[in-house]
């Protein structure tokens, strides 16, 4: 099977054979993979520089007008950085007359004040910028930019002064962790509304720098003890702030709840114009369908891709028997098949997976790290894995 969906004919599959869907209330539009900055924790796909060619802005206009017909309400704007693509403020524009509550995530990175202006101008409801680390030296080596923390400093402070409800987010990890102290500080100097210290997950060129960034249990539960610490002294200073600690499913026992489902609420489309049922769906041996040649209603109730593990009758032992399968439906179908070779196999988190052995042994690599430095997300290095 194709690995990716990307310039295919898939047939939909025969009347009846749907199973089935909820409907798609998250749409998430990366918008393009072009992105300045280099994070080695970055969810796109290593192989991005293969993909074909961006959606105009009439393809993507046509997407969020589907979308919304699906019922889809939020809309998240992303990448790759998605300042880079020039028809930003159309899209957000079209977006708020679809009726939709929009999103841009971004690193801040191309972001200027009359930018900020426009976006709220044409409708953009909210801004989340995210951040590497709150020191200077460690965000910029993370980034692999020498300016990036002074830019994203003055553009969050910018957010606020234009009156957007701000979410600041900070990826953790073994390198910056142990600051977390720092980092709740700098969101509460920022006056950020909400705040997500959302513990790396491993996928896309995080999953290549696993060893690198994979943080011990005590750095998390310190982490954890502090955050739990700072709530309880803002809530009785009356501060609004929200504070979101997103633990690694690499320290549970049991998987997410993956997307809520497959195929039930969220659907992402990818630069190329390929649908997937979440971000990182794209690397599985599945054939995706593209918007260049199919409807979204199409594609979210009838394409092969969609079906395929929603329900469960694709679940394999331990979990076609499991009493938690309605709960978190076997896990994440990508982690299965990143870590076992098969995208049906119960994800190696829950400890009932005969190889979940393969997280236990993560977690002691933890412990005693080799050090052996970062691959940086970038073109160059895309071109690497494109080569194979
Ligand atoms: S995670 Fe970093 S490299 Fe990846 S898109 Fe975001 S800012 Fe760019
Ligand atoms: S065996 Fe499967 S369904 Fe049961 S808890 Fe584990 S991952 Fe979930």
């Amino acid at each position: 099977m194709n690995r990716t969906g990307s310039g295919c004919t898939e047939a939909l599959l025969p009347e009846g054979r749907e199973k089935p869907a909820g409907q798609p209330l998250w749409l998430l539009a990366e918008l393009t993979y072009k992105c300045p900055l280099q994070c080695p924790y970055c969810s796109n796909p290593l192989d991005f520089a293969r993909h074909g060619e961006e959606l105009t802005t009439d393809q993507w206009i046509r997407v969020l007008r589907e979308a919304r017909e699906l019922g889809a309400a939020q809309l998240g704007f992303s990448g790759g950085e998605p300042l880079t693509r020039p028809d930003l403020v159309d899209l957000i524009r079209e977006a708020r007359q679809l009726g939709y509550y929009s999103n841009l995530i971004t690193s801040g990175i191309g972001l200027t004040e009359r930018k900020v202006a426009d976006f709220r101008e044409a409708g953009l409801d909210h801004i989340q910028v995210s951040f590497q680390a709150s020191d200077e030296e460690v965000n910029n080596m993370l980034a692999g930019s020498a300016k990036a923390f002074a830019q994203k400093l003055k553009m969050a402070r910018e957010v606020k002064a234009q009156g957007y409800p701000m979410v600041l987010n900070f990826v953790t990890h073994r390198h910056n962790i142990d600051r977390i102290d720092r980092i709740i500080e700098l969101c509460i100097e920022l006056e950020a509304d909400y705040v997500e210290l959302a513990t790396c997950q491993y996928y896309g060129w995080a999953y290549e720098n696993r060893a690198e960034l994979l943080p011990t249990r005590a750095q998390l539960e310190r982490a954890e003890r502090i955050t739990n610490e700072y709530r309880e002294r803002l809530a009785a200073a009356g501060n609004p702030i929200r504070l979101i600690f997103v633990t690694p499913d690499y320290y549970e026992e049991r998987p997410k709840g993956c997307m809520n489902g497959w195929g039930q609420i969220f659907l992402t489309v990818t630069p190329d114009g390929t649908a997937l049922p979440c971000h990182s769906a794209r690397q599985l041996p599945v054939e995706f369908p593209s918007v260049k040649q199919q409807s979204l209603g199409d594609i979210w109730y009838r394409s092969f891709g969609f079906n395929h593990f929603r329900g469960d009758d694709w679940m394999k032992e331990p979990c076609r028997s499991c009493d938690e399968k309605e709960k978190d439906f076997g896990g994440c179908r990508c982690q299965a098949y990143m870590m076992t070779g098969d995208a049906a196999n119960a994800d190696p988190v829950c400890s009932k997976s005969p190889h979940h052995d393969l997280i236990v042994q993560a977690r002691e690599a933890a412990e005693n790290p080799a050090g052996t430095g970062f691959t940086y997300r970038n073109e160059r290095n895309s071109r690497v894995f494109c080569r194979g």
